[in-house]
């Protein structure tokens, strides 16, 4: 089976595709030629990932999964959530946004947040949400060089380090996108057509 990852990181779709049995075939956008932006105009993650994923399916008639992720913060009830690439403003920047970020917290003593992501799966007429969420706390200043995005600022609950300061191995099997692509794996893995 065919299923396109509505992704243009080649580097997350192979990973992903190691994952799954070999009877199922990872395409990029890239492989089925789409070169189209899908503005993410919804109001919740699932529903981004939804709109993606349907934009795929409905146009060039392919299985199809698409992802997207937030972090929630308590004190912040629940922002940057579905804004958290571009909180800051246009054109998107993680240095403004954790800056942006760790601004609006100020000094207040809950720093709980978490991240959370969203896959949406269509598949032979049927759509699947699948969930991740990664729990921990947004640090006074940042940490850690590796990563991307808020990983500096982020530490997840039961460990001493930031995300920035994991390998990306370390971080697959903690964070909310892995565990969320592990829950897909697994469905897919035992789905019978
Ligand atoms: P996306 O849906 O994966 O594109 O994520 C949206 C935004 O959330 C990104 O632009 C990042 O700012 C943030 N984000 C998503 N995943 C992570 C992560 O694993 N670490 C840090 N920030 C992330």
């Amino acid at each position: 089976m065919k299923l396109v990852f509505a992704t243009n990181n080649l580097n997350k779709l192979a990973e992903v595709q190691k994952m799954l049995p070999e009877s199922i075939q990872l395409l990029s956008l890239k492989d089925i030629n789409c070169f189209d932006e899908v503005d993410e105009t919804e109001l919740t993650l699932e529903g981004n990932a939804q709109l993606k994923a349907n934009y795929i399916t409905n146009k060039f008639g392919y299985n199809c999964f698409a992802d997207d992720t937030g972090l929630e913060v308590d004190s912040l009830d629940g922002k940057p959530g579905v804004y958290s690439a571009r909180f800051a403003g246009e054109p998107a920047n993680s240095e403004k946004n954790m800056q942006k970020l760790l601004v609006d917290i100020g000094n207040k003593t809950n720093r709980k947040a978490q991240f959370r992501t969203a896959v949406c799966l269509n598949l032979n007429e049927h759509q699947y949400l699948f969930e991740g969420i990664c729990k921990g706390e947004i640090l006074t200043k940042k940490q850690g060089e590796k990563g991307f995005g808020y990983d500096p600022i982020f530490k997840p609950d039961g460990y001493t380090t930031s995300f920035a300061e994991m390998s990306s191995e370390e971080k697959n099997t903690i964070s909310h996108r892995g565990i969320a692509i592990q829950k897909l794996v697994a469905f897919l893995s035992k789905y019978k057509s």
